[in-house]
Parts: structure tokens; sequence; C-alpha cells
């Protein structure tokens, strides 16, 4: 079955062509409405030269994908395509599972309203329905692991007129990539994922995280939007919500303004001054800058605090699960976090550690009481996946 993954951002356009479970050939249309766009592509793990192109929007760019496509010869025509997966990233509460593409997944309020940024999907889906009009499409959302959260969990203290008339609550983001990890997790731990709990770790240039207790998230660090939670590159995770009228009024901010200021220029780059890119923040901090240490230190305090909470609430925690460019890429970040943890008898194998770089492995030390893993991330994998799953279920 051949199943093709799409991920619209704002202005790029990632695509994954799976056969079964493998990956045959992949592609990456940067800057869209841009000057300078251009495509990348990738045949069975080869990367061919990239190509200037000029592309307007995201419809000519799933043209550019098939076009691709057909030229490499991963295809004859569209019409080899047995499915298509497209990443969405808001669900809001209707979604709990990858769905069929309907008029109801198109015109989801939530999903268009709560992620603005992410309007460009909406654009893609439409474009591969003209373009591939008896394919079924289905929609995979970053909120649906997260959909089994109890309302005490999901349910912020504000009055409750606002949950009923805006479905204001938390969602929670990540939701492919923490359900990849987890479910991988008890593989490796041999177990069902109903016998163990875990928490997990995804952090990249956006963090979250979440609990897993017996296969299903109870608990996640993001909210409505991806904003809350841990400190991240460039965003502010949790902070005093009363900061954010009294910084308006002060330095006379519009909401769009403040909004850029709490996504786009806080997090470790706004108390760096250095960059969001943990390496350049890392190397700074190695050589004494102050603020660059500070960044990490609180990053990773945010992050050993959601840890505490999330072991509090599961009782028991059988592993820690690292993920996502941070997670699965820096030692000196995983040390960090989890030395910060001695109350819940965690102990890394420090040359494990080291050598754990972007692949699977255990990383704890003999005689830790929770194990701890590295995973990378297969988001793409995981939509492939879900999208054979509800495909095969609709021909039925
Ligand atoms: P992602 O969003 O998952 O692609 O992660 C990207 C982020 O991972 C970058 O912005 C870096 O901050 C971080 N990263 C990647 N490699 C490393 C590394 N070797 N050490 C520390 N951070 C890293």
């Amino acid at each position: 079955m051949l199943v093709l993954v799409i991920n619209c951002g704002s202005s790029s356009l990632k695509y994954t062509l799976f056969s079964h479970d493998q990956e045959r050939g992949s592609g990456l249309v940067e800057k869209i409405g841009e000057a300078g766009a251009r495509h990348t592509r990738w045949v069975n793990n080869a990367r061919r030269t990239p190509r200037a192109v000029t592309v307007a929007n995201h419809e000519q760019a799933i043209r550019l994908m098939m076009d691709g496509l057909v030229r490499d010869r991963l295809l004859a025509s569209a019409s080899d395509i047995d499915a298509v997966g497209h990443r969405v990233v808001h669900g809001g509460s209707q979604y709990t599972d990858a769905t069929l593409i309907d008029r109801g997944v198109l015109n989801n309020p939530i999903g268009r309203e709560l992620a603005p940024l992410h309007q460009a999907v909406y654009t893609g889906i439409e474009a591969c329905l003209k373009m591939m009009p008896r394919t079924p499409q289905v929609a995979v959302f970053d909120t649906a692991f997260h959909q089994t959260m109890p309302p005490k969990a999901f349910t912020y203290a504000l009055p409750y007129r606002y949950y009923r008339e805006y479905k204001i609550r938390r969602y929670g983001f990540h939701g492919t990539s923490h359900k990849y990890v987890s479910l991988r997790a008890a593989e490796l731990l041999r177990q069902p994922p109903r016998k163990i709990n875990v928490i997990t770790l995804h952090l990249g240039n956006g963090s979250s995280l979440a609990a897993v207790r017996q296969g299903r998230c109870v608990d996640t660090s993001m909210g409505l939007t991806p904003l809350a939670g841990v400190v991240m590159g460039t965003r502010c995770g949790d902070i005093d919500p009363a900061i954010i009228p009294y910084l308006m009024e002060r330095e006379g901010l519009t909401p769009r303004q403040m909004d850029a200021l709490l996504n786009k220029q806080s997090g470790i780059l706004g108390v760096s001054g250095v960059s969001n890119d943990l390496r350049e923040v890392i190397a700074q901090a190695e050589q004494g800058r102050a603020r660059a240490r500070l960044a990490l230190e609180v990053f990773a305090y945010s992050i050993q605090k959601y840890i505490g909470a999330y072991h509090a609430v599961l009782g028991r925690t059988d592993a820690l699960v690292f993920t996502a460019g941070i997670g699965e890429k820096s030692p000196y970040l995983r040390k960090m976090i989890v030395q910060g943890l001695p109350g819940l008898g965690v102990k890394l194998d420090a040359g494990k550690n080291r050598r754990t770089l972007s692949r699977e492995g255990f990383i704890h030390a003999a005689g830790s009481r929770v194990k701890v893993l590295v995973i990378p991330t297969r988001e793409e994998y995981m939509i492939a996946r879900e999208t054979r799953r509800v495909a095969r279920a609709a021909r039925r």
C-alpha cells in the first residue's frame, strides 16, 4: 500500500512516500511564496541536488511534489497513491483519533481559528482532493493522542462559559510523537503499553512533555496553543498571565505584537540573548557567558518541574523517554535534566548517555529506579501507519 504523508508548514511542504513501512522517497519545498524557494528531493535516502523553484502557494507546491515523485519514478501517476495522510495541528476536542477527511474536518472552526499559522494545511488538503478526488485523505491530528486527558487536567480555571462558548481548554500538541515514542518505549521495555507508565519528553525547538498512564495520555504541558508548558527555543512557556496586560500597557503593545513577543522573542533566545539553538547557547555557556548558562538552567528546571508533577500524577514512573532534536542529540541537556531529579531515584550511565545520539537506546545506570530511553521520533512513519489504518477501515 502506497501512502503519501504531507506536512504543510506556514511556508514549507514536507512529504514522504511510504510503501508499507518503508520510506521510498521524500521531499521538502521551502520558502513557499518567497524569493529563493527551493525543492529538495530524496530517493531511497539519496539526496538529489536541490532545485530553485518559483512557487506562489501550497497548491503549486503540491503540484511540484507530484511532478518530482513521477520524475523520480517513484510513481507513474498520482492515481498510484492508495491514501494520503495530512498532519493537522489542531483537531480540537472533536477529533480524538485520525479521521477520513470530509467537510467537517475542513470546516472545523477550532482548527481554523486556533492554529492561524497552520492554515496552509487546509490549502494542501484542498489541492490533494482536487488532484486525487478518489483517493482517501486522512487527517492525523497533533492533538488527538491527548484527548484522553480527564477534565481536571484540561480545564482552565476561567469562567466556565469560555470553555462552553469558545472551547478554551488544554489540548496539547506533538501528540503523534508522544504516541509513537510511548508505544515504542513499551516495545523496548518488553511490556504491553497497558502495563507501564511513562513520561515522554519531546524536546525540540518546540517542546512538550506528556504523562502516559497505561498507554493513555493523562496530562500534557502544552495548552490551548503550543505556547504553554516548558520553556522553548523562542516561546516563553508558562508565565504569570498578569505579565501580559502589564507589558501591553507599559510598552503600548497590540495583542498581535504581544503574541509575537511571547512566541518568537522569548524562551531560550529571550533569556540568553544568543540564539534559540541550544548548540550555540551551550557553546556560549561553556565560554562563561552568564545569561547563556541561566537560559539553560531555566530551560532544564522548567522540564524538571513537569517531570516531578507528572511523576506525582502517575504514582509510579517506569521510564523517561527523550525524543526530538534536543532529546535525541544533546547528552549535555539530558544530563542536566536528569541530574536535577534526586528524589526520583533516576541515574544516568554517563557513557551510554554520551554515545546515544540520534538512535534508540537505554541510557540509565544499573540500579536506577526509573529507566531512561532515547527514541528518535518518527512522526511521518506514525502518520503513515494511522493513515493506513483509517483508509483500510473505510474500505470495509
Ligand atoms: P527539532 O525541532 O526537533 O528539529 O529540534 C531542533 C532543535 O534541536 C534545534 O533548534 C537545537 O536547539 C536542538 N539541537 C539539535 N542538535 C542538538 C545538539 N547536538 N545539542 C543541543 N541541541 C541540539
